[in-house]
């Protein structure tokens, strides 16, 4: 509890001392700690609704390294969605970011590829900073441990290296214990919500966007129906300005070739469950932080991103 407080006051201190400004709508997730922070410190974390209209400006944006990840469903899916049409669903999530094309020329393709794994037993979110992992979609259908469960959607955690921002794990909860049911249908039932456009929006999340201040963006931080499924032009900007035709990504530190393809999770794969798990963060828009309960002397950054249904997004972090 005092590291919220704390992180709430840095980022309120951060808020008051220099202009928010976004020149484009989207906006990457940052590791939210400057040179001189000490360790968990998160400038970002607790910002407000206004505040996350704006990008976060402290610290290093995320990407992945590699030109490939590896994802994989927890192989109960839900009572909702069956394993089949999950991986229909997620399939066509990420393929949605990964086919996109950034000029006229259809061999511009953006550098990064999302490959589906197969379903595994393990449903737990978390890292194992020296074994093998997971990149994990699970659904939650009994409970739902973070915080707000009638109106957040879905939450991804993801882990990184708080020092250049490369991502190293992401995983994946689906809200399925709200009150309003899942639909896959391209004709939406009353009442439920659309669960191929949490999906994209999640997607974003993994490929280390935060939220857009474009209203029509699919990262946008509340839930439109429906037309989160596709990528709007804010997104496009987004996915083929970091993950670039050319095979580089860009970072803090500049341009960065890609590592030539290999979906396997960081350390190796596997379908069991890591030695360390996280509840993850609770609710929307939480821009990350460096996770003080890490287990290895090598710190790695935690941060959890979600979709909520109403605009009414809560100051919190993910650290407690
Ligand atoms: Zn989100």
């Amino acid at each position: 509890m005092e590291l919220r407080n704390t992180l709430f006051a840095l980022a309120l201190a951060g808020a008051t001392l220099g202009p928010i400004s976004n020149a484009h709508g989207f906006c990457r997730t940052m590791t939210g700690r400057e040179a001189n922070d000490p360790p968990g410190t998160n400038r970002c974390a607790g910002w407000n609704e206004r505040e996350q209209r704006a990008c976060c400006p402290y610290g290093k944006p995320l990407y992945w390294k590699n030109a490939c990840i590896g994802y994989s469903l927890q192989k109960d899916a839900s009572r909702q969605v069956s394993l089949a049409d999950a991986e229909r669903v997620f399939t066509r999530a990420f393929e949605t970011w990964t086919k996109t094309t950034c000029s006229s020329d259809a061999a511009s393709r953006v550098s990064i590829q999302v490959s589906y794994l197969g379903p595994v037993a393990c449903g737990t979110v978390g890292y194992d900073t020296d074994g093998p992992n997971q990149n994990v979609i699970v659904f939650r259908d009994s409970s739902w441990d973070h915080m707000d469960a009638s109106n957040t959607l879905g939450l991804t955690t993801v882990r990184y290296d708080p020092t250049t921002g490369e991502m190293f794990d992401a995983d994946m909860e689906i809200n399925a214990y709200q009150r309003r049911p899942l639909s896959i249908a391209d004709s939406l039932p009353s009442g439920a919500v659309d669960l191929p456009s949490i999906a994209t929006h999640e997607a974003g999340h993994v490929l280390g966007f935060a939220h857009s201040s474009a209203e029509d963006a699919t990262m946008f931080a509340s839930y439109r129906a429906m037309t989160m499924r596709d990528l709007s032009p804010d997104d496009t900007s987004g996915i083929c300005g970091v993950y670039k035709s050319d095979q580089t990504r860009v970072t803090a530190a500049g341009p960065l070739p890609a590592d030539s393809c290999d979906p396997t999770p960081r350390h190796g794969y596997t379908g069991a469950c890591v030695s360390e798990s996280s509840s993850g963060g609770g609710g929307c828009s939480v821009p990350g932080d460096d996770s003080p309960r890490s287990p290895s002397p090598i710190a790695v950054g935690l941060s959890a991103l979600g979709l909520v249904l109403l605009r009414r997004m809560r100051a919190t972090t993910s650290a407690d």
